[in-house]
């Protein structure tokens, strides 16, 4: 580990895997370029993982599982290494904010405010672990004894996304270590620097060798990955139809598996809504990093009768969003991370247009600023829900307003489309929208705003996702149950 990225600050650019306790240079041959959203140009190339560099992976957390101390460990003694963790993660804050906006393009006011998730995981976690009930004991009918017991699953594959590549491979690491699982870790191709930062930080809290492993690959070496028998269980998130690709692999063996999903969540305006207090929540979910996050609420769900003066104030909400240089404090959306994200975007926005909707503002690339992957935040109206872009996850700066009656038609366009992820719903009456929200067939909801707190469980229904992640739900997720019956 030795090329520098960022003079100064300490950001190593990736040159190894870190397998069994040890940097290695990895046996591919083959090197992934990351090219910046920013200018186009590339900001980094590294060697990718190859095979046989997954295969050493999985044998060394096997060996640290099957033999080594890690999953035998006292969890209070487990817990004190991930809040060492904890602490080292925390002195390099800046470098994974810096890494997330030069990769992703993700503006540096959001990635600061919430680079602090990652260490909170591992604190949180390694707290949890001192208390969680991992063992029962319970009195049968015949009065004899029966202890139940939560055993970690095995060794783990981490499977992560671009779009926020560290938190998301946080909440794995953290709860599966927690739980006495060896992890091998594979991030997104794109976006290898935050994962560098975490081994980093593993390494230096001396945890076991084997226990963690970082094999950066592509998606063949993910393919490669989930196939391994040595694996136990397969955390992922990323998007649907490599979800179910990936349980189709699992199921062959009965492997584990839990699913962090696309999404297509709504927010709903209740009838008496006070427009002006949603919308400082809703301008800062509804595209948050360019839209290209799961839990964006992408569908703003609005009586027919209060339509025009939503669209009033919402729209001239989006066009004052200031885009630009991500790296700028003053930036609020900066461009999408790839080329690839903007083709398909305006993909979407094409077959809105085809499809009957209107662009009532944005649609095109934002004037003054031809180099990087930039798109104008996008309002699209007269959407009925049976649309392309009314269904289907775009992962982009582009929202639907979608007017409707009454609330039993609020709530069959809010369910009509095969996700469940996140949704929101806003209304002055919160018993009124308590009772809407749990007709919304979502893993999860705020009322009069949007939170996602690691603390507690974030997940799917239907398309979006099996399991959860945060919370003590998130630790159950690496976590088998044991009966043994006394006699
Ligand atoms: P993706 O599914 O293309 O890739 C995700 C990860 O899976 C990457 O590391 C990729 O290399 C790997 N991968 C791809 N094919 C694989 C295969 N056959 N076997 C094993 N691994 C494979 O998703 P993406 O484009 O990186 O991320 C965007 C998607 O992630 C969106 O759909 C978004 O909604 C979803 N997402 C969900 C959540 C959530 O918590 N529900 C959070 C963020 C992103």
């Amino acid at each position: 580990m030795t090329a520098m990225l960022r003079g100064g600050a300490g950001l190593k650019a990736p040159d190894q895997v870190f397998i069994d306790g040890q940097w290695a240079n990895p046996t591919s041959g083959r090197m992934i370029d990351v090219i910046s959203p920013m200018t186009e140009e590339k900001l980094l190339s590294y060697p990718e993982a190859g095979t046989a560099d997954i295969d050493r992976a999985v044998a060394a957390a096997r060996a640290a599982f099957d033999h080594g101390p890690w999953p035998r460990m006292a969890p209070a003694e487990r817990g004190a290494y991930l809040q060492r963790v904890a602490s080292l993660i925390e002195t390099r804050l800046d470098d994974i904010a810096w890494a997330w906006t030069h990769q992703v393009g993700a503006p540096i006011s959001l990635t600061r405010k919430l680079v602090g998730q990652n260490a909170t995981l591992f604190r949180y976690y390694g707290g949890l672990i001192a208390t969680y009930p991992f063992r029962d004991d319970r009195t049968r009918d015949d009065g004899g004894a029966v202890r139940i017991l939560r055993e970690p699953i095995g060794v783990c594959a981490a499977i992560s996304p671009w779009n926020a590549p560290m938190v998301l491979l946080s909440y794995k690491i953290a709860a599966g270590l927690a739980a006495g699982c060896t992890m091998v870790a594979k991030p997104s191709p794109e976006t290898p620097l935050e994962a560098y930062i975490m081994a980093e930080c593993i390494e230096a809290a001396g945890l076991p060798r084997g226990v963690f492993n970082l094999v950066p690959a592509g998606r063949d070496g993910g393919d490669h990955l989930i196939r391994h028998p040595g694996i136990d269980k397969v955390a992922f998130t990323g998007s649907t139809e490599v979800g179910k690709h990936i349980m189709r692999v699992c199921a062959d063996r009965l492997a584990r598996v839990s699913l962090e999903l696309g999404g297509k969540s709504a927010a709903v305006l209740m009838p008496d809504a006070d427009f002006a207090r949603a919308m400082p929540s809703l301008m800062t979910y509804c595209m948050p990093i360019t839209g290209q996050v799961c839990f964006s609420l992408t569908r703003l769900l609005v009586p027919n009768a209060r339509k025009a003066e939503f669209l009033d104030m919402f729209l001239s909400g989006v066009r004052s969003i200031k885009v630009g240089d991500p790296g700028d404090p003053g930036t609020q959306m900066g461009p999408l991370a790839m080329a690839r994200q903007r083709d398909r975007v305006e993909g979407y926005i094409a077959a809105g247009r085809a499809g009957g909707a209107t662009v009532a503002c944005g649609g095109g690339r934002p004037r003054g600023l031809d180099r990087g992957f930039f798109i104008e935040p996008t309002v699209l109206t007269d959407v009925t829900a049976d649309m392309k872009v009314a269904q289907e996850e775009i992962f982009g700066p582009v929202v639907s307003v979608i007017g409707y009656e009454d609330e039993n038609d609020a709530a069959a366009k809010a369910n009509a489309t095969v996700y469940g992820l996140n949704g929101a719903v806003y209304g002055q009456d919160v018993e009124r929208a308590y009772a809407f929200a749990r007709r919304m067939r979502t893993g999860g909801l705020t009322i009069n705003g949007l939170i996602v707190d690691p603390k507690h469980p974030f997940g799917g229904y239907r398309q979006s996702g099996m399991g959860r992640e945060g919370g003590p739900e998130g630790l159950d997720n690496y976590l088998e149950v044991k009966t043994i019956h006394i006699a």
